[in-house]
């Protein structure tokens, strides 16, 4: 019988990166990280061995790690994931820190995330901040679903969630900020038939011939749902910051602006309803 040093090496060379046969035999094992070092020697039982291949086969085949696992950390928060979500990116922390900035610890009212998938803004804005009340909204039913039970995992109780497409579930109400990660690629760009992105749900993914259909959209639609004062934040591709801004300045936004991420890129646009 194998053992996990020689399993995990044979896997590593499968999938020609270490860090995704790790996790999935972790998953498997059901064990935290530091189970690896202290059982590197152990011997690896049959059934173990089947099923860890298995889902070394389904990720050489391309499958995301994320939808095999069924989970991805976001924040500070282990997140359920299925193929209706968007697997939550480290650059959508970002979004996270922004939007904490301009919400002090003890801010009370209404935060709305936008097109929320598995919950990841909406979820690590609600622990942040206890007294907000947070409204996750979704167009996709499925996603909504893994939301509502990634919340109750983590037991956060000030989020509810609302079924529909854009701001239309927030109805007359105004709230005092309004976040998203709506799908910003360009309808036409070969990424979207490359890699992990083939797996997960075009409609968070693609948003027109330029990308920014559904930023346009938010973008006019937000001033009528926040409050005076109240910020609109968005994340948008590397190459769309002048645009975002173009199009908050249009819409008579105050105080735009362009944050970029850790590797130096533009990633978040954002901007207030003057008071
Ligand atoms: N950041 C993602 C990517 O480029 C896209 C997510 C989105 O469109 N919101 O893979």
């Amino acid at each position: 019988m194998p053992d996990v040093r020689s399993v995990l090496a044979a896997a590593t060379r499968q999938l020609g990166e270490r860090a995704d046969a790790e996790l999935l035999l972790l998953h498997v094992v059901q064990q935290p990280r530091s189970w690896l070092f202290t059982h590197a020697d152990d011997m690896l039982d049959t059934d173990v061995q089947t099923a860890y291949s298995a889902l070394i086969e389904r990720r050489a085949a391309g499958e995301p790690v994320a939808y095999i696992a069924g989970r991805r950390g976001f924040w500070s928060l282990d997140l359920e994931v299925t193929p209706a979500t968007l697997i939550p990116r480290p650059e959508t922390e970002l979004l996270v820190e922004l939007a904490l900035q301009r919400l002090p610890p003890d801010a009370s009212g209404s935060v709305v995330d936008l097109g929320t998938g598995s919950g990841a803004i909406a979820l690590a804005i609600a622990c942040e901040r206890p007294r907000l009340q947070v409204i996750a909204t979704d167009a996709s039913v499925e996603a909504l679903e893994v939301a509502r039970r990634n919340a109750q995992r983590h037991a956060i109780g000030n989020v509810r969630f609302a079924h529909g497409d854009w701001l239309t579930p927030l109805g007359a109400q105004r709230v005092a900020m309004i976040v998203s990660n709506p799908p910003y690629i360009e309808a036409t760009d070969p990424h979207l038939r490359q890699g992990d992105l083939r797996f997960e749900p075009a409609s968070a993914l693609a948003s027109g011939a330029d990308g920014l259909d559904d930023i346009r959209r938010i973008v006019r639609d937000a001033r009528a749902h926040l409050q005076p004062g109240g910020w609109l934040l968005f994340e948008h591709g590397w190459n769309q910051g002048e645009a975002a801004r173009a199009l908050l300045a249009e819409a008579g936004y105050a105080e735009v602006f362009t944050a970029q991420d850790l590797e130096r890129r533009d990633r978040v646009s954002g901007a207030c309803l003057a008071p």
